[in-house]
């Protein structure tokens, strides 16, 4: 089956103030895309980094044909819950999409850590950062992809059913991408591809085949629960080598979260599923009542967590972003938003080259690898921290880590340092409302 969707609704032009829908701004670079032809863009992926780049490629006003090739016959059913951090929501509003995503999401104060059992631990509010979307939002993954993908345009479209197979170069260039659907296999014409293919790439090798994917020792039990009362903030509960995060998603739906060791997860499901219910509710009494309609393991979903690092993010006129290049720990929330923020940064230098028919694409593609990279590196050591922090099982750690997390957040300048690097503001971020911040 191959489903077409995309050109269904009309985006919301200028709906959203930071939109930007105008092509490059000066005569001669506007006289240059004029006599440009129609650059063909193919995204391998339709997951927020692909459909992200595509809206994002509307709003820069990029004059080029957008074609996703997605493998799903369908977008995924929500499975975990997203946590839209300042970085991302400021991607989202460089794409003009920022208000739809905060109707359908849950706006979000602050975060919380605390130790099991308590109620009280550290408090970062997001008030004390210094930009304009100092709040966070939860949100469930089909909404965030459906806003998205309402507003890539009439020039785009996405192909769901066909798995990229292969990529024809020629002259030292990507010229074509060959897929499978159940019809059989076709050839699309490319003068740029982009692999928003998530972890399990299959268009990496072309660009980095040395790029570092690598298993880490964590994984999540994930609920959907129901609704939880008077919660609006990001919340983790902590005790040595486990972590229970809770985030409300939607006005009926909290995502719960239950972090062990990989070699945990097959011992957690083999008990009944009312005991798993007690054990969460001891740790944090406020999931009681939205785990109360959980009866069957088959409503928990269970996954292992994979870091990717690529030190290479474009080659030959191939492009990667998003988990392809960058997949972290889901405790740290912040593999959707780099993806939005890389889509933001890519769109710009994808409509740059747009304008410019005589330059390749890689001259335009190196300016965003240079914009980008050293924040996704930075992350990815990051990301290795937190999930070694996360499955210790010493006690000692656990008490300084909660002890130092609130002595940061009781100091205003610390607190929103700590807050800046884990929300991706720092260091070297690029700023989708302007450039290196
Ligand atoms: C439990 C959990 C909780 C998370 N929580 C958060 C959070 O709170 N905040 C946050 O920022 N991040 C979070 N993340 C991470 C976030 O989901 C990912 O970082 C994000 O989805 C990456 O987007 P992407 O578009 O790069 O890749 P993906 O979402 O993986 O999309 C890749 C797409 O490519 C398609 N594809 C793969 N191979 C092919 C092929 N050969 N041909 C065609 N299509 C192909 C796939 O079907 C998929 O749709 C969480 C992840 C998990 C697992």
């Amino acid at each position: 089956m191959i489903m077409t969707h995309g050109q269904q609704r009309a985006a919301p032009d200028g709906a959203f103030g930071e939109a930007r829908q105008e092509p490059p701004a000066d005569g001669s670079a506007r006289r240059r895309a004029q006599r440009a032809p129609m650059r063909e863009i193919v995204i391998v992926g339709g997951g927020f980094g692909g459909l992200g780049l595509a809206r994002a490629l509307r709003a820069a006003g990029a004059p080029c044909r957008v074609r996703i090739l997605e493998r799903s016959p369908e977008p995924p059913p929500d499975r975990f819950g997203i946590t839209l951090a300042p970085n991302g929501l400021r991607a989202l509003e460089a794409m003009g999409v920022l208000g739809e995503v905060v109707e359908k999401g849950c706006m979000l104060d602050a975060i919380e850590v605390v130790r099991s059992g308590r109620t009280s631990g550290a408090r970062l509010e997001f008030a004390c950062l210094k930009q304009r979307t100092p709040y966070a939002v939860g949100i469930l993954p089909r909404a965030l992809q459906a806003v998205l993908e309402q507003g890539i345009g009439p020039d785009a479209e996405v192909l769901y059913g066909h798995e990229v197979l292969d990529l024809v170069f020629r002259d030292g260039r990507v010229r074509e991408i060959v897929t499978r659907s159940p019809a059989g296999q076709h050839r699309f014409p490319a003068h740029v591809v982009v692999g928003a293919d998530g972890v399990r790439s299959s268009v990496r090798k072309y660009v980095a085949s040395d790029a570092v994917v690598r298993p880490v020792d964590e994984a999540y039990q994930i609920v959907l629960g129901g609704p939880v009362r008077g919660v609006r903030s990001v919340q983790q509960h902590i005790a040595p080598g486990r972590l229970l995060g809770l985030v409300p998603v939607a006005s009926d739906r909290t995502f719960i979260f239950w972090l062990t060791r990989r070699n945990e997860a097959a011992a957690v499901r083999q008990q009944p599923i009312e005991r798993f219910r007690a054990m969460l509710s001891r740790h944090a009494p406020v999931v009681e009542e939205p785990l109360s309609s959980l009866r069957d393991w088959r409503d928990v979903f269970s996954t292992s967590i994979t870091l990717t690092h690529s030190r290479r993010w474009y080659a030959r006129g191939v492009a990667l972003l998003g988990d392809t290049l960058h997949a972290t720990t889901p405790s740290l929330a912040q593999g959707a938003n780099m993806a939005l923020v890389d889509a933001v940064c890519l769109a710009e230098a994808l409509a740059r080259w747009c304008a410019s028919p005589d330059d390749t694409p890689d001259s335009h593609l190196r300016r965003y690898q240079d914009a980008r990279r050293a924040q996704a590196t930075f992350q990815y050591y990051l990301g290795q921290l937190v999930v070694r922090s996360s499955i210790a099982t010493s006690p000692l750690l656990a008490r300084c880590k909660l002890g130092s997390l609130e002595a940061m957040s009781r100091n205003p300048m610390s607190r929103r340092l700590l807050l800046e690097t884990i929300t991706g503001l720092r260091p070297l971020a690029y700023d989708p409302s302007g450039g290196v911040a």
